[in-house]
């Protein structure tokens, strides 16, 4: 069997993981080696009486700030205790990193796995960024209050991915994204639900004309609610089936 692809979190909470990543798909993939998953403390490496990590911002301000010494000894100890050398990507969860999108995820669950950074407070120190050389991810344009739900979404999307973990039924090929579309809609029994009828053609077992309606509803999806993503499937080679 291949080396599983490894998540290493570091975390004020290490007590949140697994969590959600450790039912369903990703949880069973847990539980038989697909993936392996380490939460670390980063508390412990604090190196006072009071086991403290963070500090008031320089310059002043709201909040505190993540020490780069502590966050770096942490990331130094992660590195420390792995097998061999380390060829994963470090990221650090922030909502002024790179926009997590599907292309990106399957650039990462196709690596050795990732070390992801939690924040807390108002961020982290920024000479631990550039010192230990952290790529900052962002999942949206809002702000949580930590970087752990944010680092489980990201972990989430890549582990369906691994190869063996979604069966045929939950096929990646056909959903958002692939080929810069939203998915056409869904349906299934009853036939009828409060006078709503399923689309006829789904259940003509014309399998060309089922992909060609489920092809234009895909389009017409995207164009009206995401311009932004119809814009780089217009610019995208043609293909005449979604990837
Ligand atoms: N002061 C920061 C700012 O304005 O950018 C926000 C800090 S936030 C309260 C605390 C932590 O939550 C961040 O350091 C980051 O790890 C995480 N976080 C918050 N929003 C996020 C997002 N949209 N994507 C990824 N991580 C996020």
């Amino acid at each position: 069997m291949s080396s599983p692809w490894r998540a290493t979190v570091l975390t004020l909470f290490p007590e949140m993981f697994p969590g959600p990543l450790g039912v369903s798909l990703a949880g069973k993939a847990l539980a038989t080696d697909v993936w392996s998953l380490e939460a670390r403390d980063i508390r412990a490496s604090a190196t006072d009486r009071h086991r403290s990590v963070d500090d008031t911002p320089a310059g002043g301000g709201p909040g505190m700030v993540l020490r780069a010494d502590i966050l770096a000894a942490a990331i130094d100890a992660a590195d420390a205790s792995a097998a061999g050398p380390e060829s994963r990507p470090r990221l650090l969860m922030s909502p002024r990193g790179r926009p997590l999108t599907q292309s990106f995820v399957r650039e990462l669950a196709a690596g050795p796995g990732a070390l992801i950074v939690c924040g807390r407070f108002e961020g982290v120190d920024q000479r631990v960024i550039e010192a230990r050389q952290l790529e900052e991810v962002s999942i949206g344009d809002y702000v949580l209050s930590g970087g752990e739900i944010a680092a489980m979404a990201l972990i989430d999307a890549c582990v369906r991915l691994l190869p063996g973990v979604m069966g045929k039924a939950e096929s990646a090929s056909e959903e958002s994204f692939s080929d810069s579309l939203l998915e056409y809609p869904q349906y299934t029994r009853p036939q009828a639900f409060e006078g709503r009828q399923i689309p006829e053609i789904l259940s003509s077992g014309d399998h060309a004309k089922v992909a060609s309606w489920r092809r234009a509803e895909a389009e017409a999806l995207t164009r009206a609610r995401r311009p932004d993503l119809w814009a780089s499937h217009e610019k995208a080679p043609k293909s005449t089936t979604k990837e």
